[in-house]
């Protein structure tokens, strides 16, 4: 993990404004990071941080953000694909614990995949402010990956 990190951003319906307002709060760090989100999530990190730019100033220049499909229609799966090949720093999901989605399989499997990968996810705002005010953020950093490799060579 480098010093600029690949951080996902993805938020179920119910707790997007709860990211809004994490990303608001702490979009002068995440935009020195490259994003990633699913869909609906990109387009409100998006709004919220040109919001920010333009109140603030701050010319946009280079700033982009990766924008997955929309989480039900795959892109949860889409980031669990880019986490099992080492594309993803760490991962801010605020999930919806009081609804079931139709797409809670594909929650699970992001879910499971970045424990796979040892990821750091943020699953709730304390979480994610611990996270991203770790010394951690502005340090090369490398994850013990559990050795998968007696799995992968196991007798078939
Ligand atoms: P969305 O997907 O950002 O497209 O709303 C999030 C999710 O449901 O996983």
């Amino acid at each position: 993990m480098e010093k600029i990190k690949t951080i996902a951003l993805v938020a179920h319906d119910n707790r997007k404004p709860d990211l809004g307002e994490w990303v608001e709060f702490n979009y002068r760090t995440l935009v020195r990071h490259k994003l990633v989100c699913t869909g609906t999530t990109g387009r409100l990190v998006e709004e919220i941080i040109s919001q920010k730019f333009e109140r603030d100033h701050i010319k946009k220049e280079a700033f982009e953000i990766t924008k997955l499909k929309s989480g039900p229609l795959g892109g949860d799966q889409q980031l669990g694909g880019m986490i099992a090949e080492g594309r993803i720093d760490f991962v801010i999901f605020f999930w919806d614990p009081m609804e079931p989605h139709p797409h809670d399989v594909d929650v699970k499997a992001l879910l499971r995949i970045a424990v796979v990968y040892n990821i750091p996810i943020a699953c709730n705002r304390s979480t994610a402010d611990f996270m991203i005010s770790s010394h951690l953020m502005k340090e090369e950093y490398h994850p013990v990956i559990k050795d998968y490799t007696e799995y992968i060579h196991r007798k078939i």
